[in-house]
């Protein structure tokens, strides 16, 4: 039998289409009742509209997870309407009849397809929705239920065909489509559920990790991976907030934190720094008064390898940085905070990653690495010597000048981060020339030549520069063979930790070239 439509009690998540429908049930005499962000939506077009919470004389509560699991709602909908026990029954605690029910569910699927991380898949699975849809299809005999914005056409038509009311044949059709909504999206929960709890080996929960989120893969396509927050306390790439941007790889992971744990080197009450990291190794790390000019005196020590970089400040992000950074192809730019209008500028790249960490990681804390190797695991403190503790002494003849010194700095802070063997040349406080992951010191060290050469000829400057620049070395020289590459190419100052048993022959080498050299005491390896 066709059933007229009186009230309505609209609830969506995807408000397409809502407003026009809305506005043609109010035009037949239905009365609209809405949750929250439906009836704003709709009291914003000018609509008439009744908040569920008078219906129930509830509040929407508990982040809205309760707003209609009411027996107000459901008696409304599941009210046999010519059964006088159930007439008895609405009539005795007030319950009045909801004749179409008009839900699209919380975007679940959508949530998950973007990899949003746990907690928000959870809370994106609809319980009143589903709820309200199961039992309006249920008593489709007397309710009309639409699932999609698809269907609003279909329901006008016949309401406009037949005084106001639906048929049963719609009604019907209708029940069965909600139905097989309600399954499908139960279906995508448990499988989402099933998916997440297929572990990744090895499970680091065990060492009191909280799954943040598993990956497509890891670091290569056949691997699986997950990223877990430690307890630890400390500001990082597992703390950052993403404003913005695709989900994180492993590899955007792995090297984000590289690159901010690098710049958190830099205090940022002394100095902006910026560092472009291209598979955990920099590709040009530098200070300056401004992040802006830091990023472009970082950006000149390599500007084919910054391509798709990631890159760390360890300053607010304001306009300018982000204007020049988001200038060419970046993965994931980190940083402890943006301006509003940095957040804007970047906005323009939708699939570049801004995570925004709150703070620096603190470069003395104590903590630990970890590695697997076969059959079994390594584990040690981290590696928490920072440049300010230690003592640069003077072995070489000459002494460094001022401004040797603060490079000198500067390399011994950012050879800290590179794989090793490192190799780092610095002019101005900015990266020249890094060489990085070698078997041989000697290659390292001509690496990084090589490139300031392309660089200079990139450029168009007369030199590379790593004519007048310093260099550090993560290790020792075992002979002096690597610090001659560094001296033909115009070093004029090295640090280096000292410790070989070669150590007169390598300092006399510096000292026949009038070149400074200061020992440290502290080796950075990095594998
Ligand atoms: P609104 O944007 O109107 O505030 O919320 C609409 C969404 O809330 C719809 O997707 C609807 O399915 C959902 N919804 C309605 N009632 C409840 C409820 O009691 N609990 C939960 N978790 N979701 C509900």
């Amino acid at each position: 039998q066709p059933r007229r439509i009186l009230r309505a009690l609209l609830s969506v998540s995807d408000k397409s289409g809502l407003v026009e429908f809305a506005r043609e049930l109010a035009r037949h005499g239905v009365e609209l009742v809405s949750t929250g962000g439906t009836k704003a939506a709709l009291a914003a077009a000018g609509l008439a509209v009744r908040d569920v919470a008078d219906l129930t004389g509830f509040p929407e509560m508990m982040d809205g997870r309760i707003k209609t699991l009411h027996p107000k709602v459901h008696g409304g909908l599941l009210a046999i309407r010519d059964n006088a026990e159930h007439a008895g029954a609405m009539a005795q605690h007030g319950i009045a009849p909801i004749d179409l029910l008009v839900v699209n569910l919380y975007p679940f699927e959508a949530t998950v397809a973007k990899g949003a991380p746990f907690d928000e898949c959870i809370e994106n699975i609809d319980i009143g929705g589903p709820a309200m849809v199961r039992a309006a299809a249920k008593n489709h005999a007397d309710v009309t239920v639409v699932v999609e914005a698809q269907d609003y056409a279909a329901v006008l038509a016949e309401m406009d065909a037949h005084a106001g009311a639906t048929t049963l044949a719609l009604r019907k059709k209708l029940a069965a489509k909600a139905y097989g909504r309600t399954a499908a999206y139960d279906a995508a929960i448990s499988g989402w559920f099933a998916e997440t709890l297929k572990e990744p080996t090895p499970d680091y929960r065990a060492l009191g990790g909280k799954l943040i989120q598993t990956m497509r893969y890891g670091e290569n396509p056949h691997q699986v991976a997950a990223f877990y927050r430690s307890p630890e306390v400390r500001f990082g790439v597992a703390t950052a907030r993403q404003v913005q941007g695709k989900q994180l790889s492993y590899n955007n992971i792995n090297d984000t934190d590289a690159a901010f744990e690098c710049v958190a080197e830099f205090d940022p009450k002394r100095t902006a720094a910026c560092a472009i990291i291209k598979h955990a190794n920099p590709c040009g790390v530098a200070e300056a008064d401004t992040l802006v000019e830091a990023y472009r005196k970082a950006l000149i020590c390599d500007q084919d390898s910054a391509y798709g970089g990631i890159v760390a400040v360890n300053r607010t992000l304001d306009a300018e940085a982000a204007r020049m950074i988001t200038g060419i192809f970046t993965e994931v730019i980190i940083a402890p905070d943006a301006t509003d209008e940095a957040i804007e500028i970047v906005r323009a790249k939708k699939n570049l990653r801004l995570m925004l960490a709150g703070g620096l990681p603190d470069p003395r804390a104590p903590g630990v690495t970890m590695r697997t190797v076969a059959g079994g695991f390594l584990m040690q403190s981290r590696d928490n010597a920072v440049v300010d503790d230690l003592e640069f002494k003077v072995v070489s003849k000459r002494a460094p000048t001022a401004a040797e010194l603060a490079d000198l700095k500067f390399a011994f802070r950012v050879a800290k981060h590179v794989k090793s063997n490192a190799v780092v040349y610095v002019r101005d406080r900015a990266t020249v020339g890094v060489g990085a992951g070698q078997m041989s010191r000697v290659d390292s060290a001509a690496i990084a030549v090589r490139k300031a050469e392309a660089a200079a000829r990139f450029l168009d400057l007369p030199e590379p520069l790593t004519k007048g620049s310093v260099v550090a070395s993560d290790a020792f020289y075992p002979f002096p063979d690597a610090l001659l590459v560094s001296i033909r190419a115009g070093a004029t100052a090295v640090v280096q930790p000292g410790g070989s048993i070669r150590d007169e022959e390598v300092i006399k080498a510096a000292d026949d070239h009038d070149v400074a050299m200061v020992l440290t005491g502290v080796r950075h390896f990095r594998h």
